[in-house]
């Protein structure tokens, strides 16, 4: 396993890996059943989703652009950021010509990429986060564990005691209690603030229309409530025609919360035209590429088809066990495997390659079919050629062992004595297990005996 997932799932609290546990195996099944509600055939419904990013990957260059020009005839400006610090100067920028330093966000992962909140922070700014997982995730200090649902390591106790503690409201176990109390907190927040910051599900290429998906409403809020909203997009996110959300719309639904439609779905224009009385007078989209290019060139390219579901996070038995926190990165999971690498280096990041039993659930839930498993295989390969693999010495002794048909008996020879060597994990590993008895005789000498050799 990963060293640094393997480290962390020795140190989970028993009750978080349960909530993970027992949320992300409750997600997979309601998915199931949403999908096959939708669709028929679910699985053509995905090669079909997988056939459109494709093309949107083999055609980005000229479908960027298409999607800047339609944006611009809109009335969005848009801006390119080649990496973080880029992306950060310039919503910065943004927000110091709008009005007040308080900024509601809505829930967006490009911007958790960033690590956008602490920039705006440092620079005098107070970043709102108004969706409620990251609202929870926020006041604690923490970081989000799932893409989609950013404390699904948290009980509704544990929520409860955070509110407390902030004085949000007495404490309660019952849900609409507690969506009441963050609900009454973020709306003094909502009505005061004068800058909203968005992420974008999908930006169309033949309409320059960003839309967003929810479930809270607060997304709306942030994005219409406000004079000035600015949104933060990967440059993969586009689709080339708003014909295509035909599929995607229900396909991202399914498998991420197993709805067949979201609450709510908003189609993002522009700023407020002069008949208009709401909305917000300027619209701003971040074009962001934070080495997606790179990843574009690669072997791994097919993670950019991936449409933010978290279906693969929920059905993979490693995350089941240790949740987000373990990746130490903001995509975890087998999505997280491939892409913290291919963003950030195999130096940085290879090792969550071996976070995975290979057993190949991802591939099969994932709505744009990306060949997950194929890719864990080629980076294990590449991080260990990179020399950033740790735990590649045990693996180079035995390896030496097992093709040296002398040392290999001799080793058979001592295993009976095994059991006698200290080590100090043994009391630990035999808390839960047995060793197999001892059968005297060992394969070898068996079948020498029957064969006669
Ligand atoms: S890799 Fe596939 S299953 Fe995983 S989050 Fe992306 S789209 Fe969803």
């Amino acid at each position: 396993m990963s060293t640094r997932v393997e480290k962390y799932s020795n140190t989970i609290k028993p009750e978080t890996a349960a909530n993970v546990s027992n949320a992300s195996q409750a997600k997979t099944a309601q998915r199931v059943t949403a999908l096959h509600a939708f669709y028929d055939d679910p699985d053509q419904m995905q090669r079909w989703a997988s056939k459109v990013k494709g093309y949107v990957l083999d055609h980005l260059a000229e479908l960027l652009i298409q999607f800047e020009t339609n944006c611009i005839k809109n009335g969005i400006v848009v801006h390119w950021a080649e990496d973080a610090k880029e992306a950060n100067d310039v919503i910065l920028g943004l927000c110091k010509q709008g009005a007040g330093t308080t900024i509601v966000k809505a829930k967006s992962m490009a911007t958790e990429e960033i690590h956008l909140n602490k920039h705006l922070e440092q620079n005098g700014f107070q970043p709102i986060e108004t969706d409620l997982g990251e609202f929870v995730v926020q006041i604690d200090d923490d970081v989000p564990t799932h893409i989609v649902t950013p404390i699904i390591h948290k009980n509704r106790g544990e929520i409860s005691k955070s509110f407390l503690r902030e004085n949000l409201g007495p404490e309660t176990t019952v849900p609409e209690e507690l969506a009441a109390q963050a609900r009454a907190h973020l709306r003094s927040k909502f009505r005061g603030a004068k800058i909203g910051i968005s992420g974008v599900n999908f930006g169309i290429a033949d309409t320059g229309r960003i839309v967003l998906v929810e479930n809270e409403g607060n997304s709306r809020l942030s994005t219409t409530a406000v004079d000035l909203h600015i949104a933060v997009m990967g440059i993969e996110k586009l689709l080339p025609t708003e014909q295509d959300l035909a599929t995607f719309l229900p396909l991202l639904a399914g498998s991420a919360t197993g709805q067949r439609i979201t609450t709510y779905t908003h189609f993002i224009t522009g700023p407020k035209q002069v008949d208009q009385t709401d909305g917000p007078s300027e619209v701003h989209i971040v074009l962001l590429d934070n080495g997606r290019s790179k990843i574009m060139a690669g072997d791994y390219r097919d993670i950019l088809k991936c449409i933010r579901c978290g279906a693969c996070l929920n059905v993979c038995p490693v995350y089941r066990q240790v949740g987000g926190h373990g990746y130490a990165h903001v995509y975890s999971g087998p999505l997280g495997a491939v892409l913290a690498p291919g963003l950030e280096g195999v130096k940085a990041y290879g090792d969550l390659a071996k976070a995975s039993s290979l057993c190949g659930a991802c591939e099969e839930v994932c709505p744009v079919k990306i060949p997950i498993p194929r890719m864990l295989l080629q980076l294990r390969d590449e991080t260990f050629r990179a020399g950033a693999n740790t735990d590649h010495i045990p693996w180079r002794v035995f390896a030496m062992g097992a093709t040296k048909p002398f040392i290999w008996k001799s080793g058979l020879m001592m295993v009976p004595m095994a059991p006698l060597v200290p080590h100090p994990l043994a009391a630990a590993w035999k808390s839960s297990r047995d060793l197999p008895k001892n059968e005297q005789a060992s394969f070898r000498k068996w079948w020498s005996k029957k064969v006669g050799a």
